[in-house]
């Protein structure tokens, strides 16, 4: 079975390849966003991480005809009622300006002793004729009150996992992150529905 995954960043396709592997799925042919021919950048405008995660894997399933995966995750501060939530790219305006997205949630966080915060995944998958699913998988944390780490991307210098000693997600190796990371847990979730569909 062709699965089409919706999205532009190779990471993602490595890691449900991994989680596919450790759980011993197999007869699951992973298609990227490019090898598929598919191009589609829907309008993500959903209200919660579910519903745009949907609109993704719904858009890709449409366009090719193929079972699609697509996933929307962010960073869920307690103080802030949840947010950045699915606003986490675009937070300080820009899309995709981390450093400016940091400066401002740091700036926001400043006087604020509640630190808790946590990372969401959602992933979506569609089946032209056969169905939906959505798993969310969350990683607990707290928030930095100054970046520290140079791997992963995003927030990841001002998250400090509940799981990992005091490290910030950004002082994780790669294989440390995906072991315990939202995504990871979401993927590994949704993973017996793809399993089915074989
Ligand atoms: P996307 O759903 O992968 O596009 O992620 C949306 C935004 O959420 C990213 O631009 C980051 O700001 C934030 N984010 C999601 N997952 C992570 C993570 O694992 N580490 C750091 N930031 C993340």
């Amino acid at each position: 079975m062709k699965l089409l995954v919706a999205s532009n960043n190779p990471k993602k396709l490595a890691e449900l390849e991994q989680v596919l592997a450790e759980l011993g799925i197999e007869g699951v042919g992973l298609v990227s966003a490019r090898d598929a021919g598919y191009t589609g950048e829907p309008k993500e405008d959903g209200l919660t991480f579910e519903d745009n995660a949907l609109i993704k894997a719904r858009a890709g399933a449409a366009a090719t005809g193929l079972a699609c995966v697509a996933d929307d995750s962010g960073l869920a501060v307690d103080a802030l009622r949840g947010m950045p939530g699915v606003l986490s790219a675009r937070w300080s305006g820009a899309h995709g300006d981390d450093e400016a997205n940091n400066r401002l949630l740091l700036a926001q966080m400043e006087d604020i002793e509640l630190r808790s915060a946590a990372f969401v995944s959602c992933c979506a998958l569609v089946a032209p004729g056969r169905g939906e699913w959505v798993a969310q998988g969350r990683w607990e944390g707290e928030l930095l009150r100054a970046p520290r780490g140079e791997n992963g991307f995003g927030y990841d210098p001002l998250f400090a996992p509940v799981d990992c000693g005091g490290r910030s997600s950004a002082e994780l190796t790669a294989e440390e992150k995906n072991a315990r990371s939202h995504r990871g847990r979401a993927l590994r979730e949704l993973a017996p529905a793809i399993a089915a569909l074989r």
